[in-house]
């Protein structure tokens, strides 16, 4: 059995989707397992994510969530430890990336790690520790009106400072432009200096592949997806990485297909609107729902209909925002997404018991409501569909049969996704 060389834990869902993509995309076997696994698990891959969702909990909930991601990794043997956040550092001056890189240098017995959320791909680049979204600074970006984790101050430095009693410091672009042994030598500098965390800049692909060498020795590394780029290359030069196939390679599953949409965003919506000019589609309504209506039992009946002709449907909640509000505004934010989420769940499991074996789902919650509801609990990561969604296939699950799935938050994915995805899987 070999061990894994990566071992990361992701703060939320889709952002483990997303770097586990990444690392497929650099020639590393990639399995993500929802939550830690129970001990005694053992897991054949090249890197292991472990998704969390400890984003926007407490951060000494987040801390004991980590460490014990940690302590499983530790136990698959792996060489070196990722902390992935969002790529624009969605956190508050209380938590969480400060507290849970502290805990896990504390843990793995180190001093230093750099802090890297650029993604130049999707826009985020770093700059003198300022964080831009696009053309502009975080603080403007519409981050600065996040529900939940607004930045309103574009200086990574600052930002992590407040949140950590280590010293933070930067490694500045003059640096990252002068290549791998200054930055070497500069992190020396700077831990001679007492920084613990250090932000570094990155404006392009080409710098986050210099981090990401010059990263080779550190226990632990922390950013975003993008930085995941630099790290397979490491062990690709220390002949670590020994595997001769496609690294995204999965076996062909056969069974019946379904799409599922739970997501309201935009991108979703447009991706509907597609499917519904040619292709069977069953509208889930909250409304009716609520109403004590059996939609369940509806749509289940509906897509048999098709199964049995081997056509795959769409069943969708997904609705215009104008509509969304109104329903919110008659049955509540959180019970209208309670039911929706509770309806496709269950119309998952029960399609699966008739025989589909591959799921599109859209939307993040909802993603997690139907992975729970399927009692998914790991999957291997299979070729990139569109920029961060692979198509992925679960393991182990309940001693079924193993089941494709291509999970997508709201607004990822082409007009034509679904159909994409179904070829995919
Ligand atoms: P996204 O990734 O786009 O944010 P999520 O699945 O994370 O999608 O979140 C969408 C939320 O909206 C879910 O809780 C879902 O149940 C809810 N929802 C979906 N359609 C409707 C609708 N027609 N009315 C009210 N809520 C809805």
């Amino acid at each position: 059995m070999a061990n894994a060389l990566l071992g990361c834990i992701a703060d939320d869902f889709t952002g483990a989707t997303d770097l586990a993509n990444m690392l497929v995309r650099g020639g590393m076997r990639t399995v993500q397992t929802i939550g830690v696994p129970v001990a005694g698990t053992h897991i054949e891959a090249d890197a292991i994510v472990v998704a969390l969702k400890s984003r926007t909990i407490s951060a000494e909930e987040a801390v004991r969530q980590s460490l014990e991601a940690l302590d499983w990794l530790r136990t698959q043997g792996c060489r070196q430890y990722y902390f992935k956040y969002c790529s624009t550092f969605d956190s508050t001056d209380k938590g969480n990336i400060g507290p849970v890189a502290d805990a896990l240098l504390d843990a793995l017995g180190e001093n230093f790690t750099i802090a890297c959320p650029a993604f130049p791909e999707n826009g985020r680049t770093i700059y003198r520790g300022n964080l831009f979204v696009g053309e502009v600074l975080l603080s403007e970006s519409g981050m600065e009106n996040h529900p939940l984790t607004p930045m309103t101050d574009p200086n990574l430095v600052r930002v992590l400072q407040r949140q950590t009693k280590s010293k933070v410091g930067l490694i500045r672009y003059d640096i990252v432009a002068k290549g791998v042994d200054a930055i070497r030598a500069y992190i020396d500098e700077l831990k001679e200096d007492g920084v613990r965390l250090a932000i570094a800049d990155a404006v392009c692909d080409a710098d986050l592949y210099t981090l990401g060498k010059a990263c080779r020795d550190l226990a632990l590394v922390t950013g975003g997806s993008g930085i995941a780029l630099g790290l397979p290359q490491n062990f690709h030069s220390a002949d670590l990485l020994v595997y001769s196939g496609e690294a995204g390679d999965l076996p062909k599953i056969d069974g019946e297909a379904v799409v599922l949409a739970g997501s309201a965003s935009k991108a979703t919506n447009a991706q509907v609107a597609a499917w519904r000019t040619s292709k069977p589609s069953f509208h889930i309504d909250p409304i009716a729902i609520s109403r004590g209506d059996d939609v369940v039992n509806s749509a289940v009946e509906f897509a048999r209909s098709y199964l049995n002709k081997r056509e795959p449907v769409l069943i969708y909640a997904t609705s215009s925002p104008e509509d969304v509000r109104a329903v919110q505004k008659k049955l509540g934010v959180e019970k209208a997404g309670h039911l929706v989420e509770e309806a496709l769940a269950t119309i998952a499991r029960r399609l699966r018991d008739i025989g589909v074996r591959k799921f599109v789902v859209a939307g993040g919650e909802t993603s997690g409501a139907v992975v729970q509801a399927l009692n998914v609990r790991t999957l291997r990561i299979g070729p990139q569909i569109d920029p961060g969604v692979p198509a992925t296939q679960s393991v182990g699950a309940n001693d079924k049969a193993p089941l494709a799935l291509a999970l997508k938050s709201g607004n990822f994915g082409t007009t034509d996704f679904f159909t994409k995805a179904l070829k995919a899987l």
